[in-house]
Parts: structure tokens; sequence; C-alpha cells
């Protein structure tokens, strides 16, 4: 986190952006997470742009974690026959398992259970929904039959959406499981889950990250409307939510993703998971210098819909001005915070049932309501697991939160969660020490000032790195 606002930037890495000066500007111009993207680019080039990033974290003592978001199930056409070839609405084409050029008759489709699995009537949507198509009949073995109901020029290997199809794929591919031992491998902090259907998906993806002894954590992409049915469960399960507006407005009817996506931050307030807002916030900047207004507005509605982060895409990876979209973001993200923020939501049930989070749920809460009623400059959480920094960003308090952690492997994890600054710290001598030590290197990084009220979250003992049980609050003297 190199600015004062709270709403954190998730940028995607591509050719435009991996040079090391370039992802240096995109930091210090307020780029928070780096997100790269496993449909495109080799393990080499990832790696490469993985050591980079740590490279200036080190130089630039910044916390950027990544984001290695797998490709998941994605659906594909296999080559058409000369790059390209037309449809022509009222016609009728055969989607076949069987590989071959594809021309106006026949498109190869890379699903080989799409016979079993479709019913006449599906939809099937071509290239982000340009082309639209309805199943007439299938063979129940390896031949489809569709009508094309709005067509228009097909190329090569673009993606197949089947919005009302239960998709019979595991949601994590066999090119998926190498992408993500390639991940943990290079411990990367975050893993985000393409097409996810159903919490068990996530589950799963867990349960293999926790196997290799890693602390990564998951992020699941909302784009099927299956995952919109689960939801309550997919947010419970997940680490972190996307609302991948991209697919999800091809899945869904386009006008229904405004309201999801204000359905969806609201969800994950009351439930303190942070969510990603992403897909063509600033898509005109691929190209231009800056953002058509409609897209300021968007971003903008975002932000005040509570959003720990937004994302760029296409505008980081392959665009011209890869810094300039930051800059934008971060204007608009300065200026929103600064006019019209809705902070101190207390939303959440102040005293939750008792579970075995209550003791530190209600030091959070408590901390929360404390900063707004006696207008605190700060609340700094120690924390081991980060459950507190979660926690604490969800109430999105004026305060500023600073979380400071023994726990290297969360250290950069943090830095995704709404306002929160994460800051290593592993001494141990006592809270006494601890809060004074922290303090006087806030001060002196000119983060507080004397006569600032300050609240202070810990966990005594602290060698003990238990759940926090400890609350306080004072004055920078
Ligand atoms: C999306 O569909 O909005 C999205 C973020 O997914 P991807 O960029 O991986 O296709």
């Amino acid at each position: 986190m190199t600015t004062n606002s709270r709403t954190k930037i998730v940028a995607t890495i591509g050719p435009a952006s991996s040079p090391k000066e370039v992802l240096r500007e995109m930091i210090l111009a307020g780029t928070d997470v780096f997100r790269i993207n496993f449909s495109h680019g080799s393990h080499e080039d990832h790696g490469a742009v993985i050591n980079t990033i740590r490279e200036l974290n080190k130089e630039l003592d910044t916390h950027v974690p990544i984001l290695a978001d797998l490709q998941g199930p994605k659906l594909r056409i296999g080559v058409m026959e000369g790059g390209s070839v037309m449809l022509e609405a009222g016609k009728e084409i055969v989607f076949s398992t069987v590989d071959g050029p594809g021309t106006a008759e026949r498109v190869f489709m890379t699903y080989n259970n799409f016979p079993r699995d479709t019913k006449p009537g599906e939809k099937i949507l071509l290239d982000d929904g340009k082309l639209l198509l309805e199943v007439v009949s299938t063979n129940m073995n390896d031949e489809v039959v569709a009508k094309i109901l709005h067509g228009g020029p097909l190329s090569s290997k673009k993606g197949v959406n089947l919005p009302n199809t239960k998709i019979s794929l595991p949601c994590l591919t066999p090119k998926d499981l190498r992408d993500l031992d390639f991940a943990l491998e290079h411990d990367i902090e975050w893993i985000g889950l393409s097409f996810v259907r159903n919490a068990a998906d996530i589950i799963e993806l867990q349960h293999i990250i926790a196997a290799k002894g890693k602390a990564s954590r998951v992020v699941a992409k909302i784009e099927k409307p299956e995952a919109i049915e689960d939801i309550d469960n997919i947010i419970k399960e997940a680490d972190a939510l996307m609302v991948a507006r991209g697919d999800l407005g091809v899945e869904v009817p386009m006008q229904s993703v405004p309201l999801i996506q204000k359905m969806l931050v609201r969800k994950c307030l009351n439930a303190s998971t942070p969510v990603i807002i992403a897909t063509q916030m600033m898509e005109s900047m691929i190209t231009n210098i800056s953002p058509t207004r409609a897209e300021v507005n968007d971003a903008a509605n975002s932000i005040l819909d509570g959003a720990d982060a937004v994302m760029l895409s296409g505008e980081t990876s392959v665009g011209a001005h890869p810094v300039m979209v930051i800059q934008a973001m971060q204007k608009i993200i300065a200026n929103v915070e600064d006019e019209q923020y809705p902070y101190n939501r207390q939303n959440q049930d102040p005293f939750p049932s008792v579970t075995d989070r209550y003791v530190s749920d209600s030091i959070c809460t408590t901390a929360a309501k404390m900063a707004k009623d006696v207008s605190a400059k700060a609340v700094i959480t120690m924390t081991y697991s980060g459950y507190t920094a979660f926690r604490l960003a969800s109430y999105r308090p004026k305060a500023l939160i600073f979380a400071f952690t023994s726990n290297k492997a969360i250290l950069n994890t943090l830095s995704l969660l709404w306002g929160v600054r994460a800051f290593y710290y592993d001494k141990e001598v006592s809270t006494d020490h601890t809060i004074a030590d922290i303090k006087h290197r806030l001060k002196k990084e000119g983060f507080i000032d004397t006569n600032d009220l300050i609240i202070n979250i810990a966990s005594i003992p602290m060698h003990e790195h238990g759940k926090a049980n400890m609350i306080k609050l004072s004055l920078v003297d």
C-alpha cells in the first residue's frame, strides 16, 4: 500500500506490464495486488514476473501479494478453417467432441460430456455471448445439433458459455492442477478459482493447499448462475470473492449483473469476506489515455458499494497505458473516499452467537464501535492468523487499520483487504512493550501523531499467538 486510500487495486500482469520498471511504476501509482492470469503465458514467464515482484517488494519495502488466477473448466471450440467462419442465423450446426477443422456446419467442442449433459432448448453462447445458439438435439454420445439464433464470425478457440447446462467437469482441470502446483511451489498468496459452482469446489482446493502445507488463500470467482444459488455457502468457505463480471454477464442476463454485484458485496461485508469487483472497469483505457465517464461512474459505484478491491484486466495486461490506468483508478478512489465513502458500517451482529471466535469477534466489533465513538486515528491489531484484520476491515472504520504480524505467510496476503496496511513484527518482549514500540514506529513513519487516540488489539500472552482477547485505548504522546 503506497497510498492512503482504503479501496485496493488489483492489476493483471501481461506483456504490457511485465517489465520491472513498469511493475515498479504500477506499485508506486497504487497497485496493491498483482494478478497472474494462468489462461495465458508459460510457467517460465510467470516465474520471472513472480521473482520481479518479490524483488520490488524488497526494494520498495512493500507487501504486494500475487493472485494466481486458475483458468478452471473454461469451454472452447477448436480451430476454425481459415481462422474464422461465418455462422448464419436460422441455420443448424453440429458441435462434435471429435477434433477436426471447424466449418459453418460442424465445430469441435473441448467438452467430452457435452452430448450427455445438455438438453434440447438449452442456450449456447460463443465468443463472450456475441453469438447465440439453442440446442436442438443430442445423440448422447459425440454430437449436439444446435440452431443459430444470432450469428456472426466465429474464430478459432473462442470461449463457450452454457448458462443452463449442469456441466459435469471437475472444477480443477489437469491444467489447473499443474498451474496450482506451480503457484504453491512459489508460495503465491492468493489462488483464484474460475467457474466455481458450489462450496465443495472451494473446499476441494483448500484441501489440496493444506495437504501441501501451504498458506495460500482462495478467491472464489463468481461467474456462473449455479454459484449464485449456493452463494451463502461459498462465501462461508472462500477466503475472498471476485465478482467476475465478464463471464457472469454472459452466463446471466447482462442487466442482472449490477444488482448481483451489490448483493454479493453486501453479503461479503456481512461475512467479513473480502470482495473484488472485476472486468471492464476501464476497458477504454486499453487504447485511450483516460476512461469514459461511464467507466468512472462504474468504478466509483463499486467503491461506494463497499468493494475491498477493484480489478483491472486487459487495461494493465495488454493495454497501452498500464501505469496511467492505475493513476486514474487511484484518483477515483481518493475522491470517493474523501467525499462520500460510507465508513463505519456497523452492519454486523455486534455480539455474534457463541462460537470459538466469540471473544475475538466481540473484541473487533467493540474496537470498531469505539473507534467511531472516540474518532480514533487508528486501530492496530497484532495478528498471527490474520483473522482480526479481515474482521476489522469489514467494519470499514474511518480509523486507519494497521496489522502487525510475525507470520510471514500472511503478511502480503493482507494487502488485498480494504484499508489494511500490514507490517512485519516479531519481537515478543511483552504486550506493553509491543504496544509502545509499534506506537513509536507508526509515529516515526508519520501515520499517527501526538494526541491521536489509537486502539490496540492483541492476544495475551503474546507468545502463544492465540485469538485476540485484549483491547486498549490510548493517546499518542
Ligand atoms: C471475468 O470473467 O470477469 C474474469 C475475471 O475472468 P477471466 O478474466 O479469467 O476470464
